[in-house]
């Protein structure tokens, strides 16, 4: 455990204090042992130098095995916070991450682009080859879209076979262009099953702008569009419009 652990300002910054403490406490024992000792005992000097030079021994070790544990605990907490942000089969940003990233740009005032993409007839995908397949579909599917995205843009899986990208600051006509290149690049990919059977992706995608921080569900519109483009025959982009909504509640009237 030690040897990772460089002896460093910390170190040297636990152990005087542990150091410090522990002498007063033992030199504070032996002045109070002093009340009932006959005084000029020949033990007293030895009782002294124990006092302090026991506490100043142990507490270079003590000093140790305490940050070596809030190393570990650092760690830890790292990886956790990592974990709770990203999607343990894509390693990409997860639903969580994602909506307070939308907040966030939101939040600046330039708002957003956002893509809602979600992989067409997956199930059978699933059916035709099996769970373990579906998933190696998904993580190459991932690497596509996030071949086509740059540093600027934020790639996360909203859940199951749904992803979801935020271009800040971007206009619907770039957000749509984004889309059309994201969409090509996954039709244009050749992900190849472990028995080397080809298996054709595609993806459908709505396209939104998104405007205002205080919206309760910022992905619905993205949602709406995402319905037109799997309707008008999949391996589509849509772009949002009003009269989507309008469409979209009447069917759920
Ligand atoms: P559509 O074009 O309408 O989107 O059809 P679809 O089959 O993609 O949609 P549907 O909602 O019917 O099915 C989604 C499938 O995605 C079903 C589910 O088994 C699969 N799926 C979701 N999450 C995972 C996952 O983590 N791994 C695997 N292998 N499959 C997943
Ligand atoms: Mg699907
Ligand atoms: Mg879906």
């Amino acid at each position: 455990m030690f040897d990772r652990l460089h002896i460093d300002r910390r170190v040297l910054l636990t152990t005087a204090k542990i150091g410090a403490l522990s002498v007063a406490v033992s030199l504070a024992c032996v002045l109070a042992a002093l009340q009932f000792l006959p005084s000029g005992n020949s033990v007293l000097p030895l009782a002294a130098g124990f006092a302090v030079t026991v506490p100043l021994l142990c507490s270079l070790p003590i000093a140790l095995v305490i940050v070596a544990q809030s190393a570990r605990l650092a760690e830890l907490n790292a990886r956790l916070e990592h974990d709770a942000a990203h999607d343990a089969l894509t390693g990409i940003a997860n639903r969580r991450a994602f909506l307070a990233a939308i907040e966030r740009c939101c939040a600046t005032g330039e708002g957003a682009g956002l893509l809602l993409i979600d992989a067409d007839r997956f199930k059978s995908i699933n059916d035709r080859f099996g769970h373990h397949v579906g998933d190696e579909a998904l993580v190459a599917l991932t690497r596509s879209i996030a071949s086509v995205l740059d540093e600027s843009a934020m790639l996360a899986r909203l859940g199951g076979e749904e992803f979801g990208v935020l271009l800040p600051a971007a206009s619907l006509v770039q957000a749509a262009a984004t889309a059309e290149l994201v969409r090509s690049a996954v039709e244009r990919s050749s992900f190849v099953t472990p028995d080397k059977v080809p298996c054709p992706l595609t993806v459908s995608i709505g396209i939104d702008r998104l405007e205002d921080a205080r919206d309760a569900y910022p992905l619905r519109r993205a949602d709406i569009a995402l319905y037109a483009a799997k309707n008008s025959g999949r391996n589509r982009v849509a772009v949002f419009d009003e009269a989507m909504l309008r469409n979209d509640l009447s069917e759920a009237a």
